[in-house]
């Protein structure tokens, strides 16, 4: 798997820098809220993991599955949800954990959906952030780190579902594409 990448953007041990620097941040700002991290699958579990180990806090987990029709590298506006919560957000202060942020549909979609159904607060935690990808604007409230207009793959993201597994994020050797 490994003999797949072309480069390495964040390591390992960058990668667990600087999720401890958002731990400490979230867990200063929800340190008496209770709040419900709501993990979006698959591509968040690797960073959420990680993310809530962390985090010195009470705090609620729950997990949503969703799908954005497309193909496998870029995501369409419609959202489609495969797994909803267990959990009821009304009243509650809710932060979203995603791996990534591209056009910002997929987001911009859940957190409307979440306030219809009453949260209390709504903010989001992404590892990745793409600005350049925007098609929606979408708040965003913690950033792990920006990136450039590439695909990335590792540490929960995908490629045809393959490379979640990576301990780190990286980008793949163009040659893994054409073969498909
Ligand atoms: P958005 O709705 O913000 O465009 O979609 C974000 C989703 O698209 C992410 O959760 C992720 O599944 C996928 N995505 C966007 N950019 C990348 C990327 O560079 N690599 C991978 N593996 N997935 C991406
Ligand atoms: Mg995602
Ligand atoms: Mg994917």
């Amino acid at each position: 798997m490994q003999n797949d990448m072309e480069s390495v953007l964040f390591s390992e041990e960058k990668l667990a820098e600087r999720t401890q620097e958002l731990a400490d941040e979230i867990s200063k700002e929800y340190k008496d809220k209770n709040p419900l991290m709501i993990g979006i699958l698959k591509g968040a579990m690797p960073f959420m993991s990680d993310l809530v180990k962390r985090m010195d806090i009470y705090l609620e987990l729950d997990f949503m599955d969703v799908s954005s029709y497309g193909n496998a590298t870029t995501s369409s506006g419609e959202v489609k949800i495969l797994k909803d919560l267990d959990t009821n957000v009304e009243g509650r202060d809710v932060i979203i954990v995603e791996d990534i942020i591209d056009s910002g549909r997929t987001l911009s979609y859940i957190t409307k959906m979440f306030g219809y159904r009453k949260a209390n607060s709504i903010k989001i935690v992404t590892l990745l952030d793409k600005p350049e990808g925007r098609v929606v604007e979408l708040p965003v409230d913690y950033v792990g780190f920006l990136v450039p207009n590439e695909f990335v793959v590792g540490y929960g993201l995908d490629y045809a579902e393959r490379y979640r597994n990576l301990p780190y994020i990286g980008i793949l050797k163009p040659e893994i594409y054409r073969d498909k």
